[in-house]
């Protein structure tokens, strides 16, 4: 019986909703698909049955032992941490030992690291042209900040920096017994689907800068909360925000993504004067 390692975020999905979960990532033959956190395998092992080729990674040494001693054909099991610098390496590797640079991921994340995982596949896709989609499972609130509209509480640097480069759509519902041990929360499988051409964002790492600077200060104004980065970058916030059209009492929060990606234009061209 293997007991589940709460700092790695174990929560193993019951074979009640195997299926379900199985379905709704839409595996195909053709897939290079990279699973994040394998687990015990509910759903490397029916994934592995219907896709061409599958890397798993997962940090668990214990557990990553026990898949890779199944030898299932097509899946490589790599033991380590997906936040790991090294991890882009063995990506690319296994990449280019495939047919095609397509590749779609999948992954039942462990909730404590589940943002720091997002922002990691934000960094694929800038690395990879080939990366197509992510179902990944998350606490229903995360997903609800994936999907959150302007002006609302959930609406943040999550909503608005996966927003870069996905489209997330929820495509099924869990409750807290969909997993053992039971989180306290319930879950949403959400789909990412990459956005190709991204949105007309030309400057997507100065929105990233900005983006995490105004909501780090969600109830100053722009105007207030972009001061300091403002003298460091040496720009005049003033007019950077009536270059771009963005009335600067407002607050970040009820921002759209473009409304960003214009305040980032006017904030690159006043630093390159
Ligand atoms: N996929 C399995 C399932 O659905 O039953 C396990 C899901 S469990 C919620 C999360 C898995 O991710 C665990 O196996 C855990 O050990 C692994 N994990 C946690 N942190 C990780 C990390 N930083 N890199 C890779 N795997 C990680």
């Amino acid at each position: 019986m293997i007991r589940a390692r709460k700092r790695f975020g174990q929560h193993f999905l019951e074979a009640a909703w195997r299926d379900r979960v199985v379905a709704a990532c839409t595996p195909s033959p053709e897939d290079q698909t990279v699973e994040i956190g394998p687990g015990l395998g509910a759903i490397t092992l029916p994934l592995a049955a219907r896709v061409g080729r599958l890397l798993a990674i997962e940090v668990d040494r214990d557990l990553a032992s026990t898949l890779a001693a199944r030898a299932l054909p097509h899946v490589t099991v790599h033991t380590g941490d997906v936040l790991a610098d090294d991890i882009d390496g063995v990506l690319a590797g296994w990449l280019a030992a495939g047919a095609t640079p397509r590749f779609r991921v999948v992954g039942n994340l462990p909730y404590n690291v589940s943002s720091p995982i997002l922002f990691r596949l934000a960094r694929w896709h800038a690395a990879h042209a080939g990366f197509t989609d992510a179902t990944v499972m998350l606490q229903a609130e995360v997903a609800d900040r994936l999907a959150a509209r302007p002006g609302t509480r959930e609406y943040g640097v999550l909503t608005v920096l996966t927003a870069l480069w996905a489209d997330a759509t929820r495509v099924l519902e869990l409750p807290p017994g969909a997993f053992r041990p039971a989180p306290e929360v319930r879950s949403a499988l959400v789909r990412l689907e990459v956005r190709r051409p991204s949105p007309a964002v030309a400057h997507p790492g100065v929105v990233d800068r900005l983006v995490r600077t105004a909501f780090t200060q969600r109830r100053k104004t722009l105007a207030n909360g972009l001061k300091a980065l403002g003298t460091a970058d040496k720009v005049d916030v003033g007019r950077v925000l009536r270059a771009a059209g963005v009335d600067g009492t407002r607050r970040p929060e009820t921002l759209h993504l473009v409304e960003f990606s214009a305040l980032a234009d006017a904030w690159q061209a006043a630093t390159v004067l």
